[in-house]
């Protein structure tokens, strides 16, 4: 058994394996991801989005504006790598909703809500009360009164 520990400051990796292959084989993603964000030097966490029916995985970063990398996906294997410093931009606002995912979660399928149902239209006409005359000393004529 070998076990990698990765030391990235805000946070810590441990690979083990069996294999010297099998473990660098996990470690080049995390050995490749900056410990801070590239763009403004702000912490970074992960992030995992599932817009429409597609599923990100990436680093974002605490600073405003916030920005953010997703990570690439090798179709063999399906194992994610850091696309480098050049792939940060600003993040979508929406990224900002997302929790940290630091863990591999399985791929869902996501289903897309309907609208919400419309209530059966019908014309409703609020009649306003009669207001009370304006206390100013003299009665309002009832043609001047609001409807
Ligand atoms: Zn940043």
């Amino acid at each position: 058994m070998i076990t990698l520990r990765l030391d990235k400051g805000s946070y810590t990796v441990e690979i083990s394996g069996e294999t010297p292959n099998e473990v660098l084989a996990q470690a080049e993603l995390f050995s490749a991801l900056p410990a801070t964000c590239p763009l403004c030097g702000a912490a970074v966490h992960f992030t995992h989005r599932t817009p429409q029916k597609y599923e990100y995985f990436g680093l974002a970063c605490d600073g405003s504006p916030a920005h953010e990398s997703t990570f690439g996906e090798r179709i063999e294997g399906s194992t994610l790598y850091y696309k480098g410093a050049q792939s940060w931009s600003i993040a979508p606002v929406r990224a900002r909703d997302c929790q940290p995912e630091p863990e591999h979660v399985p791929q869902r399928a996501v289903r897309p809500t309907p609208p919400p149902a419309r209530p059966a239209t019908a014309a409703v006409h609020h009649q306003r009360p009669p207001q009370p005359a304006a206390r100013t000393g003299y009665r309002t004529h009832p043609a001047d009164r609001p409807a």
